[in-house]
């Protein structure tokens, strides 16, 4: 997904560990299939859940999405309820 010039700003010290850029654009970075900005953790009833590491400084078109979007699972958790920012 585009990681815009105010995102990339936004992002500050992230920006290379979960954006790239492909020619003159900057997208989000993939990982094993998924956004880089995920990561995993245990919730306090030890399920295992996933968050976005930067969901305070995400990027415009993550918060566009729709809650449940498939394009990112930590918005799919979220409107589970488990997962946050
Ligand atoms: S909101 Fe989702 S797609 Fe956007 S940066 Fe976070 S984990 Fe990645």
């Amino acid at each position: 997904m585009r990681v815009e010039g105010d995102d990339w700003s936004r992002l500050g010290d992230d920006a290379e560990r979960v954006a790239h850029f492909m020619g003159n654009r900057a997208y989000l970075r993939m990982a094993e299939g998924r956004c880089a900005a995920l990561a995993e953790r245990r919730a306090e009833d030890g399920a295992r859940e996933w968050w976005c590491t930067i969901y305070e400084k995400r990027p415009r078109v993550c918060r566009d999405l729709g809650r449940g979007s498939p394009e990112c699972e930590a918005e799919r958790e979220l409107k589970g309820g488990r997962a946050a920012g």
